[in-house]
């Protein structure tokens, strides 16, 4: 069968001399004298081979091969570039939009032949491809081509832009929380989502990113819907607590968010998953298309950023945890206070604080022994933490002292919480590890922000203490509160 050549060259000289070089090689040739033109018979046609060349009018040679080679219809024809000198650009870019091979300009006809029957002979692989290209041929305008050129473009830099964004944040940030935030804000301009999760396996740490709209109950499905899709990745949810990170607060109304999807993203690094990154969102038509598409897009920058942020936060833990009680230490505690009061400040949202200190702990240590005391202490924390939430934080104050925020929580319910603990400690015997049941009580101060006569943390501090001292003084075991 005979076999077809398209040469694009706007150079008419050029063209004839190979057209003829090609036709004494038993080709039949078509010829175009632009991009635009040539883009349009390479549709239309569906030659076996192109020569095109890279310096034409409308659009360059490797446009149209860019052009070509990312379309189903047509990424089969063999390409070889002609090019004016051997320049380096040139070849570049030849390389990046899929050229099967070069030819500079003043060949010999016998290297241009060669070629050709080379690559024909490769393309031999893609015969399935080209058969059903040929089935389904029809002419094309310059129309559909321009279309065609307009859509890759557009297509190209959107999905550059999105590279670019998420290639920034590798540079400018570290801290797992602010990474996270930055990748969702991304995510939420290209696409719409009611919340985006992150949740290490490991760590069991889950970051929670919502759309303003989206309420308590529609986080808690997003959460579920998570850890859900985690559970196929072997993660156990009762092999441990899961703490969950707020990254922006929600509305004071729940909107009702109807039936919802969920799209994710395994986060892997050196071939293990170390993490789900999941968006949710209503069942739209565009969020189907595009969640699952950028994310994979994405995907490579994005386990990278994310696994660099939380490696830096690993190392961070080890220097902020107490290590008798495992909890956060006084000066990990700080820096939660520092934010959580900023983030009230900035978004105008309640959050409270409890200080708690150990009833008569001196006569404990006393009467059982310093290393039972230590004891107690253990069991204080795992105690505590498990009357809160997981987004509440409990650190280590100090000797037999702990500290409590309570994100998002006005002082009727941070008062609530610290009678759960009171009774808990109360009801708990304490020491049975070691074959004991000590009675231990604890006393609360409990305060809120924003409140009058709050100004800073310290002023904050000094009313809940304030308020612990009122309950030492009123004679222990209780809970006080100012407002
Ligand atoms: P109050 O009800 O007024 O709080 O009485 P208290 O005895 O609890 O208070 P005080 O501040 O007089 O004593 C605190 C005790 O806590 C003294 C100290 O030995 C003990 N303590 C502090 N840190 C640790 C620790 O890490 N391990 C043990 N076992 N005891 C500690
Ligand atoms: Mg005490
Ligand atoms: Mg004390």
């Amino acid at each position: 069968m005979e076999r077809q050549v398209l040469i694009a060259d706007d150079n008419r000289l050029v063209a004839q001399v190979t057209g003829a070089i090609m036709q004494q090689a038993g080709y039949r040739v078509e010829f175009a004298r632009d991009g635009i033109e040539a883009a349009t018979k390479a549709y239309s046609i569906l030659p076996d081979l192109v020569i095109l060349d890279i310096e034409m009018p409308k659009i360059k040679g490797y446009q149209v091969c860019r052009l070509l080679k990312e379309d189903p219809m047509t990424f089969w024809i063999p390409i070889i570039m002609l090019t004016g000198r051997e320049h380096q650009s040139d070849m570049f870019w030849g390389l990046k939009t899929g050229a099967d091979a070069y030819i500079t300009k003043g060949f010999k006809p016998k290297q241009l032949i060669e070629k050709a029957e080379e690559l024909l002979a490769m393309s031999e692989v893609h015969r399935e491809a080209k058969e059903l290209s040929r089935k389904r041929r029809r002419a094309v305008t310059e129309e559909y081509v321009i279309a065609k050129i307009t859509d890759l473009l557009d297509r190209k830099l959107f999905e550059t832009t999105i590279l670019n964004d998420i290639a920034a944040l590798s540079g400018s940030l570290k801290n797992l929380e602010d990474t996270a935030i930055s990748v969702f804000r991304i995510l939420s301009n290209l696409f719409t989502f009611q919340v985006g999760t992150l949740l290490l396996l490991e760590e069991r740490e889950m970051y929670v990113y919502r759309n303003w709209s989206v309420g308590e109950a529609t986080v808690e499905e997003a959460v579920e819907r998570t850890v859900e899709v985690a559970t196929g990745y072997a993660w156990d949810r009762d092999e441990g607590n899961m703490r969950i990170h707020l990254l922006n607060p929600g509305p004071q109304e729940e909107e009702p968010s109807g039936e919802l999807v969920l799209f994710h993203l395994p986060l892997t690094a050196q071939k293990r998953v170390y993490g789900i990154l999941a968006v949710i969102g209503q069942p739209t038509a565009a969020f189907r298309r595009d969640a699952p598409s950028i994310l994979n897009l994405v995907s490579h920058e994005l386990s990278m950023i994310l696994d660099n942020a939380r490696l830096y936060e690993e190392a961070k833990k080890l220097a902020i945890t107490d290590g008798l009680t495992k909890i956060y230490n006084h000066r990990f505690f700080q820096e939660l206070f520092d934010k959580e009061f900023k983030r009230a400040n900035r978004y105008h949202t309640v959050f409270s604080l409890i200080m708690l200190d150990i009833d008569h702990f001196k006569n404990i240590n006393d009467s059982y022994g310093h290393l039972l005391g230590d004891e107690i202490l253990k069991e204080m924390a795992v105690l505590i933490k498990g009357c809160l939430r997981s987004m509440d934080v409990v650190a280590r104050y100090g000797g037999e002292e702990f500290a409590i925020l309570l994100p998002e929580t006005d002082l009727e319910s941070a008062i609530q919480t610290a009678e759960r603990i009171r009774l808990a400690v109360k009801n708990h015997e304490f020491g049975s590890a070691l074959g004991k049941s000590i009675p231990v009580t604890v006393s609360q101060g409990v305060t809120s922000y924003p409140s009058p006569g709050i100004y800073s943390k310290s002023d904050m501090v000094a009313k809940a203490d304030a308020a612990l001292y009122e309950a030492k003084e009123s004679g222990r075991d209780q809970v006080c509160y100012r407002e």
